[in-house]
């Protein structure tokens, strides 16, 4: 039953999404991946670029680093000095080399350069914006939905995201968690038996060497009641080099592994990062996508779609889109909750369904996730559902009995 167009969705330009990805409207031209390498890295023979160790070593790590590839000012350097002491600087060459040297605005470097509004904002924004700490039964665990927890193993990362929400653990004076520290970890899990799913998150697991990251998977795979592990990890997105066959030939043994990655924008769907988890997925890991919604990086249709769409083509599913925390900072990369429904009403029924991420505000101050969407439950009264589609097109469906 088709009745009338109903009023805009609040917050969503109704009329816009539609028109800002017409057909002709994508791909559109600077959103397939291209590298720079031969700018940043001339001579650089492939057999390092390829090794994930010399990756490592080699990344950008100090303002003097930086400053070789993005000249700063003094006065930049006395902000940015600030900044880093609050929250590490680490670049991988692989990453840079994506980086348009020729572009101040790049997605790219908005995610893993420091920038003057980092520092400025450096009071805005909390230390610890989900409330992670008060949920924290033990050191490295946060325990807040029932049957699942998260494990802070490191507090590393190949690259640190300007926006991160866990910079608390990364200031420059915090040291990792000690190896007996995940004693007190995995005791809490065996004796809960309600934790089903266990979070292996960071920093990032896979900045570890493979027999360490081994040794947590084994003690957590004895533990009888536990049905799932995951692994959070952006190494596929910014140090593809550490899928390696002997990562990945340690990994095939656990039967009940996931993967989540992070990739936010399409141009970091490079062949590396395709090859890296095609190499996963050959292991029998299942992989989904966890994309932060960043302001002049990915928030237009144009782009998550573009996204969306490189992240099914090398079958990784995209799984959560979450509003950006409000981490001291990252002010200025975040964006509205209005822009984040535009975005979603944008892919829903216009594109593949497996490819819509869930969109979720994790609510400030230890609320957990919270998911939106754009209102397509117009109204429900008397057992009548009055249902708006992907059009804009009203339907009604009635409960049994009404
Ligand atoms: C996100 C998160 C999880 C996992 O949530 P899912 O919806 O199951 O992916 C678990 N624990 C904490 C503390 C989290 O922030
Ligand atoms: S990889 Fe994850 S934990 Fe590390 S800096 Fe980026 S968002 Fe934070």
């Amino acid at each position: 039953m088709l009745a009338e167009e109903l009023p805009a969705q609040p917050g969503a330009s109704a009329s816009e999404p539609a028109q800002r990805v017409g057909p002709g409207a994508y791909p559109r031209p600077g959103l397939a991946p291209v590298s720079w390498r031969e700018h940043y890295y001339p001579d650089v023979a492939d057999a390092e670029w390829s090794d994930w160790k010399w990756q490592f070593r080699n990344r950008i790590t100090t303002l003097a680093a930086l400053d070789r590839f993005f000249p700063l000012s003094a006065e930049t350097v006395t902000s940015l000095g600030a900044v880093l002491h609050e929250f590490r600087l680490g670049i991988p060459p692989y990453y840079l080399s994506l980086i348009d040297p020729h572009d101040p605005h790049d997605p790219l470097r908005l995610q893993a350069v420091p920038s003057i509004e980092e520092f400025l904002d450096l009071n805005v924004g909390h230390e610890d914006p989900l409330g992670e700490e008060s949920h924290s039964p033990v050191p490295g665990i946060v325990h807040r939905y029932p049957d699942r927890c998260l494990l802070i193993a490191t507090n590393n990362c190949a690259l640190y995201c300007r926006y991160c929400t866990r910079k608390r653990i990364m200031e420059e004076d915090v040291a990792p968690a000690a190896r007996h520290a995940f004693d007190g970890m995995i005791d809490y899990i065996a004796r809960t038996p309600q934790i089903r799913d266990v979070i292996i998150s960071g920093g990032d697991p896979l900045t570890w060497s493979t027999a360490r990251l081994v040794e947590l998977l084994d003690r957590l795979d004895a533990i009888p009641h536990l049905e799932i592990i995951r692994i959070g990890t952006r190494v596929p997105v910014t140090l593809p080099q550490r899928i390696t066959p002997e990562l990945c030939a340690a990994l095939e043994r656990y039967s009940a592994l996931w993967i989540n990655t992070h990739f936010n924008h399409p141009r970091e769907v490079t062949r590396e990062a395709a090859a890296a988890c095609a190499q996963l997925q050959r292991a029998g890991i299942p992989m989904n996508n966890q994309s932060v919604l960043l302001r002049g990086v990915n928030d237009d249709p144009v782009t998550m779609r573009a996204l969306v769409h490189a992240l099914m083509r090398i079958r990784v599913r995209p799984y959560y889109l979450y509003q950006c925390d409000l981490v001291r900072g990252s002010d200025h990369l975040r964006t509205t909750v209005a822009r984040g429904l535009e975005i979603i009403e944008s892919l829903r029924g216009h594109t593949s369904g497996l490819a819509i991420p869930t969109y979720v505000v994790d609510a400030p101050g230890g609320g957990g996730k919270v998911p939106l969407q754009p209102q397509y439950l117009a109204d429900y009264s008397q057992g009548r559902a009055t249902l708006r589609n992907y059009q804009g097109r009203v339907f009604h469906y009635d409960d049994p009995g009404a």
